[in-house]
């Protein structure tokens, strides 16, 4: 009995799908548009885009849900233009995927009309792209087009985007440089196969994401994990760009093995002479960078700009606004979480900063509990969430004081 009634229900659940499914019939390059034809028309929430740029290259990516291929469409290989294939299979059992691989990254725009058509856009003679220039392309006038997207183009350089006023009630417009920690030729901390390079760039991105749809102008001092920048060059380009904040992301790790399951949790720091044995060691480890490449004058004047740093206060505010943020937002979803506090540590990459700047260890690698919700992506998005509270509020309690 029970297995007819699943048996019914499963048939079911397969007609709806088929009665509701699309089909891509068809594809076809001509000219500068690639054509892809649909048994019926294309719903706007069954259409999912991304744009990934890595190594030299750059994807264009488009999921077509409730979608089935059809047999024999096949991918096509282009030598015109920035392209250099266009790949299409079934990517799930009910969702398509197509790729466009490009060289290069450009600006490109899709659109479906009236009928089950689906137009991609592919400018042929894309040139390179400028720096800090995005490019836009012309919108097409037709009223009839069902829905019309332009998807950036996706640059690894530290990129400026154009924002509008922040919508959540800041009175300024403001600039946060988020500093991913370490990068290129230093890993950071790492552990079974895990750097710290690579998961503070993941977070950093998400930070950075988030901001920007808050209003925020944001700046990275790096978006990729080949480039090494130098911890002095850091608050530099936050100081040459006139940030209002600084912010640097790192993963901690602790090196006496008795103490793996007893240090975890977040920390922030902010520029401050090192008072306790724990601030004085995590920043041994996050300043060794420094001492391989700066000359003895370098290294005297980090050491005076740690007894004189003139935004020792504001930091600290900071600090403790970012700490708490954070915390309340993994408290939100997941229990055991450690706080670690706001404290005062003697960071190198901190030293110069004309802004308030401080440093947020996330988590320690060499804890179990902290090394598994660090790689995962909805954890990675907690912390972002809270970083970004955090400076949030730091803005608007220091509007609130200027008053
Ligand atoms: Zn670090």
């Amino acid at each position: 009995m029970a297995s007819r009634v699943l048996f019914l229900l499963l048939s079911l659940i397969v007609t709806t799908f088929w009665l509701n499914a699309n089909m891509l019939k068809s594809m076809q390059l001509k000219k500068g548009t690639l054509e892809l034809h649909f048994s019926k028309l294309l719903k706007k929430e069954d259409l999912r885009t991304e744009v990934i740029a890595q190594k030299g290259r750059t994807r264009y990516i488009f999921d077509f849900k409730n979608c089935t291929l059809k047999k024999g469409v096949q991918s096509i290989k282009s030598k015109k233009g920035p392209l250099s294939s266009i790949r299409v299979g079934q990517y799930k059992p009910h969702t398509v995927r197509l790729v466009l691989d490009s060289k290069r990254p450009f600006a490109l725009k899709y659109y479906q009309k009236s009928k089950p058509i689906f137009y991609i856009h592919i400018p042929l003679d894309a040139k390179r792209i400028k720096q800090g220039k995005p490019k836009q392309v012309k919108k097409k006038s037709s009223a009839k087009q069902l829905f019309s997207k332009v998807l950036p183009e996706e640059r690894e350089v530290v990129e400026e985007v154009p924002y509008a006023k922040p919508n959540i009630n800041l009175r300024h417009n403001y600039k946060i440089v988020i500093d991913p920690g370490h990068g290129g030729r230093d890993p950071g901390t790492m552990w079974k196969g895990l750097k710290e390079r690579n998961i503070v760039l993941q977070i950093a991105k998400r930070v950075a994401r988030k901001l920007r749809t808050l209003g925020f102008k944001v700046l990275m001092t790096r978006t990729n994990n080949r480039r090494y920048v130098k911890l002095s060059s850091r608050t530099r380009y936050a100081n040459k760009k006139g940030a209002d904040v600084f912010v640097s992301i790192h993963v901690n790790s602790i090196e006496n093995k008795s103490r793996y399951n007893i240090a975890r949790g977040v920390e922030t720091y902010f520029l401050m002479p090192a008072r306790d044995a724990r601030a004085k060691r995590i920043a041994a480890r996050e300043n060794r960078e420094m001492l391989k490449g700066e000359d003895l004058a370098t290294k005297r004047m980090f050491i005076n700009a740690v007894f004189t740093g003139p935004k020792i206060e504001l930091s600290k505010r900071l600090a403790i606004d970012v700490q708490r943020s954070v915390i309340q937002s993994l408290r939100s979803r997941y229990t055991n979480v450690k706080n670690g506090a706001a404290r005062g540590g003697p960071y190198y990459v901190l030293v110069g900063a004309q802004m308030p700047a401080i440093l947020v260890e996330v988590g320690y690698l060499s804890n179990p509990i902290d090394r598994k919700r660090l790689q995962d992506g909805k954890f990675q998005e907690r912390l972002a969430d809270g970083i970004v509270n955090g400076i949030v509020n730091y803005l608007k309690n220091r509007e609130r004081e200027i008053d």
